[in-house]
């Protein structure tokens, strides 16, 4: 994942230091060949949103876990996504019809849609080339800042236009589909606590979206999917504003908060997806997908928890939590040095007990628990945003978190 840093030499000095290391294709296909390794997973940064390392790695003969190229490209560009999407039958949030090239197209879909709206970036990804638009007077701005972000950060400026919705959740669905014919739906995840657009805090399931919910909007997405012929796990994901789901994006990869979905199934998604790589059945069908409990994860960067700004060095002391439903995904010890090159997730902390209350309880005890030293991170943030009236009673949406971060601090306990 591409780090925030503030200067852009250093930032693409980083960037060809990570093109140098764990993007570096042709090292990656070397080590594969030498070691006899059958097949490749791409974890989930750059490489498995890559349809062209895919197709590097089949040609080489060994088995990519993922999806087709075909699909990796297809979803990896929003307005192909989106159109494609909708075809096969799942709503999306309204907005242009395609790219816009010039100002005076983005002003004459702006009228069409209606005021607030929001300028996305054609290739997005981690809430960049994102801008809104509140009223006219604001829209070429934001059109020009969003092409410029998006160049800088995706080398492709092309934009396009959506409704800039105002009080939704961000729901996805997590998709899982061999290369048989079957594709099943493993419930939601609600990702609404974000911070610029990106994710800090997700649960499972979603406090706001009861089982005819969940069945009726899985039904609509596995027909997709199986529309699509996709193949492999796969997360549709929604802004759920009024009752309503409206398609955001569909990411063909294992997401970074995969974990509460395991929790609440008792899946293990990797074993999934490499026994779909190697032509395996499903093993169960949408009828045997059990939801239990609620899952809660907690991303721990290496963060001040008030300003976000990076915080690389030395981890002098770490203690992991434990105890039954906690989970700690993380590879940071005592004496690792959090190196200032990399996205700043250095942890990823979930838990999982029979209800939200309990698993809310639960965090708390093991964010109590939790000790990492020498560096800075989001631990004490978290520990705020389980205090929180809001998040205890499940009452918030994608704007919450901005605003909490701006309220002064004295009122965040809530
Ligand atoms: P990215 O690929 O950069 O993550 P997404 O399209 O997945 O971009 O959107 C990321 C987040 O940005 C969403 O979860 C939501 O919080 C916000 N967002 C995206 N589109 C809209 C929209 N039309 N209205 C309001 N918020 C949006």
């Amino acid at each position: 994942m591409p780090c925030t840093c503030a200067s852009p030499t250093r930032a693409s000095a980083w960037a060809r230091l990570r093109r140098q290391s764990y993007l570096n294709i042709p090292a990656i296909i070397t080590a594969a060949k030498i070691t006899g390794a059958q097949a490749i997973h791409p974890g989930y940064g750059f490489l498995s949103e890559n349809a062209k390392f895919a197709e590097i790695v089949e040609k080489s003969g060994i088995t990519f876990i993922g999806p087709k190229p075909e699909h990796i490209r297809m979803m990896g560009d929003k307005i192909t996504a989106k159109e494609a999407i909708q075809t096969a039958g799942v709503p999306v949030v309204p907005g242009s019809d395609g790219g816009l090239p010039t100002v005076e197209d983005a002003t004459a879909a702006a009228k069409r849609i209606g005021y607030p709206v929001l300028i996305k970036a054609t290739a997005g990804g981690g809430g960049r080339g994102m801008k809104v638009a509140t009223t006219p007077d604001e829209l070429e701005v934001a059109f020009q800042t969003a092409r410029s972000e998006a160049k800088a950060a995706f080398g492709n400026d092309a934009v396009y236009m959506e409704k800039y919705l105002q009080k939704p959740r961000h729901i996805e669905i997590q998709i899982v589909a061999d290369g048989h014919g079957n594709v099943i739906h493993l419930g939601e995840r609600d990702c609404s606590l974000q911070r610029r657009h990106q994710k800090v805090f997700e649960e499972a399931p979603s406090p706001v979206i009861d089982a005819d919910a969940r069945a009726k909007i899985g039904k609509t997405v596995t027909t997709a999917i199986k529309k699509l012929g996709y193949l492999g796990a796969g997360t549709i994901e929604f802004l759920y504003e009024n009752g309503e789901f409206y398609f955001l994006e569909m990411n063909t990869r294992l997401q970074v908060e995969h974990p509460v979905t395991e929790m609440i199934t008792g899946l293990d998604l990797v074993q999934v997806q490499i026994r779909i790589a190697a032509g395996e059945k499903l093993s169960l069908t949408q009828k045997d997908v059990v939801i239990s409990g609620h899952a809660i994860e907690c991303r721990i960067n290496a963060e001040n928890p008030e300003t976000f700004a990076p915080s690389p060095g030395l981890i002098t002391d770490f203690h992991a939590p434990g105890g039954l439903g906690v989970r700690l995904d993380s590879a940071v010890y005592s004496g690792y040095r959090v190196p200032p090159y990399y996205d700043s997730l250095i942890g990823k902390l979930i838990v999982h007990a029979p209800t939200r209350a309990e698993a809310i309880a639960r965090l708390r005890r093991a964010l109590g628990e939790t000790v990492v030293g020498g560096v800075e991170t989001t631990l004490p943030l978290h520990m705020r945003l389980v205090d929180n009236k809001d998040i205890q009673a499940g009452n918030y949406d994608i704007h919450w978190l901005e605003g909490f971060l701006k309220s002064p601090k004295d009122t965040k306990k809530g």
